[in-house]
């Protein structure tokens, strides 16, 4: 039996301005490290073909599978709010697309395949680390129920790369609503080329947009749409105390998924201007930044769309910035709904708001960790409050806090234990702590051991299930566990 992939592609069907052909380059000797099951059934592919060394050597880009039509994409963007005019798929290869078993389309994508015309200076490759990083993480948020790109497959190529050091190279199979990005749009906006502007706006309506087709003004509403999934988007990354890291336009989706996992990271202690990235030295990407940048990057969509709106600069510009104006109450409707939930209120009234961001406040002054306050806040609702008030460096700052929180909830009919429930399914016990993530990158990068790395993968595929036996992985780093910086480790 061969490995079948029921390819339906789409992209490579466009112009040919729209990418370059290039097949993946073969490596030595790929060995599977992980293949993600449950996504291999949900894209009709066979799992225990992928699993033999023929699906291994697919999934490594050693060999190309039937249907395929191998392309880099072109695209552009703003890195760190610096323009440049190309950019592209430089170490990836869209293989093509399916139709997965929700007759949604997905983009099956090796990223670490080799160099392409997009390469520049880079090699083409991507390091182990950096890919057990990415699966782990865009499995995690999955599990979160957050929008995400997910991680089919990762396979070691059998071949170093060249970092700092050398490194096992590896390869991870990515598979994403699209890789379409706002620097998609600037590639071609850039080159003034606005029919391409327009063919890609259509291919996206089509493709994440189908609603808005027969609408009288299909751009416009595709970019409403665009800014709605991003304010959603962001809202809940906050949620959970994600930081993305690295929001250039060109990682920043159409689909409205997280997309390109690199110096990401999610925080122990609750802090607004956490930066872990180590390139982000201004702290451009901070986590209480988040809004402001997805609305600086929507804002360059916007203006890649401004030829399609009207001829009339004046005109488009006045509309887009209209559409635009809709973000920040989008997303702070979409932010204050999920913090009412996280406290575990079924009801809104006056001082809500107010409330909320006292605990934050009070959070940000003791170091609480993040998602163990609001955790165990669950707990209080049922119990006391002993638990959730260890988080805080002076426990009387929680008290003080408590006590309204309970005088608030007594006002609302719900029970202590529908209340508990409530909370405990949106506030998670477990996400991807940089200090596990790290421990489990060092055993298989030293030590060819993937056992911690499974471990943590099964333990975040239920992230709001209290799991006793792994009950550690919920655990804040020790002082010394603590990793102060991530890296894109491209
Ligand atoms: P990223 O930081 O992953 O969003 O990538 C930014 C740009 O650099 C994209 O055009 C990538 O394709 C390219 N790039 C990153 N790493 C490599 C690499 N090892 N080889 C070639 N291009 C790369
Ligand atoms: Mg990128």
């Amino acid at each position: 039996m061969t490995v079948h992939f029921p390819f339906q592609n789409s992209y490579s069907a466009l112009p040919d301005s729209f990418f370059a052909r290039v097949a993946p380059t073969p490596v030595a000797a790929p060995r599977l490290i992980k293949l993600n099951r449950p996504l291999a059934l949900q894209l009709g592919l066979d799992p225990d073909l992928l699993e033999t060394p023929e699906g291994a050597a697919i999934l490594a880009g050693k060999t190309v599978p039937e249907g395929a039509d191998p392309i880099a994409m072109a695209y552009a963007g703003h890195q760190f709010g610096h323009f440049v005019p190309q950019l592209g798929d430089g170490r990836a290869i869209l293989l093509g697309e399916v139709i997965d078993r929700d007759g949604v389309r997905r983009d099956i994508q090796l990223k670490g395949s080799g160099p392409t015309p997009f390469s520049r200076r880079g090699d083409g490759r991507a390091a182990l680390g950096p890919v057990l990083r990415e699966y782990i993480v865009s499995e995690a948020m999955f599990a979160l129920g957050i929008p995400t790109t997910r991680s089919l497959a990762a396979v070691i190529t059998g071949e170093h790369v060249i970092r700092e050091t050398a490194l096992p190279g590896a390869v991870l199979t990515r598979v994403a609503a699209s890789h379409i990005r706002v620097g998609t749009f600037q590639f071609f906006a850039a080159r003034r080329d606005t029919e391409a502007v327009r063919r890609l706006a259509d291919h996206v309506i089509v493709r994440h947009y189908p609603e808005l087709r027969d609408l009288e003004r299909p751009y416009h509403a595709l970019l409403a749409g665009v800014v709605a999934r991003q304010a959603e988007l962001v809202a809940r990354w906050l949620l959970v105390g994600f930081i993305h890291g690295v929001m250039n336009t060109d990682n920043s989706s159409i689909s409205g998924e997280t997309i390109d996992y690199g110096p990401c990271a999610f925080m122990d202690a609750y802090n607004p201007s956490q930066v872990f990235s180590s390139i982000d030295e201004m702290g451009r990407y901070a986590y209480a930044n988040q809004p402001r940048i997805a609305l600086w990057n929507l804002t360059r969509l916007a203006e890649c769309l401004l030829p399609l709106f009207s001829d009339e600069q004046e005109k488009a510009v006045a509309e887009a910035q209209d559409i635009l104006g809709a973000f920040s109450d989008q997303f702070s409707a979409a932010y204050q709904a999920g913090l009412r939930r996280k406290v575990g209120l079924f009801t809104e009234r006056d001082g809500d708001e107010a409330l909320i961001q006292d605990l934050l406040d009070a959070m940000a002054k003791n170091q609480a960790d993040f998602t163990l306050t609001f955790r165990k806040l669950g707990d209080a609702a049922v119990e006391d409050s002993a638990d959730a008030r260890a988080q805080f460096m002076e426990p009387a700052a929680f008290d003080e806090w408590a006590g309204r929180w309970r005088a608030r909830i007594a006002l609302e009919q719900q029970g202590a234990t529908e209340r508990q429930a409530a909370m405990h399914a949106v506030n998670p016990m477990f996400i991807p702590r940089n200090h596990r993530v790290e421990a489990v990158i060092q055993a298989a990068v030293n030590d060819d051991n993937y056992a911690p790395f499974e471990e943590l993968v099964k333990v975040l595929a239920k992230p709001f299930d209290d799991q006793p036996a792994y009950a550690a992985y919920a655990d804040p780093p020790l002082p010394d566990q603590r990793v102060l910086q991530t890296f894109c480790g491209t």
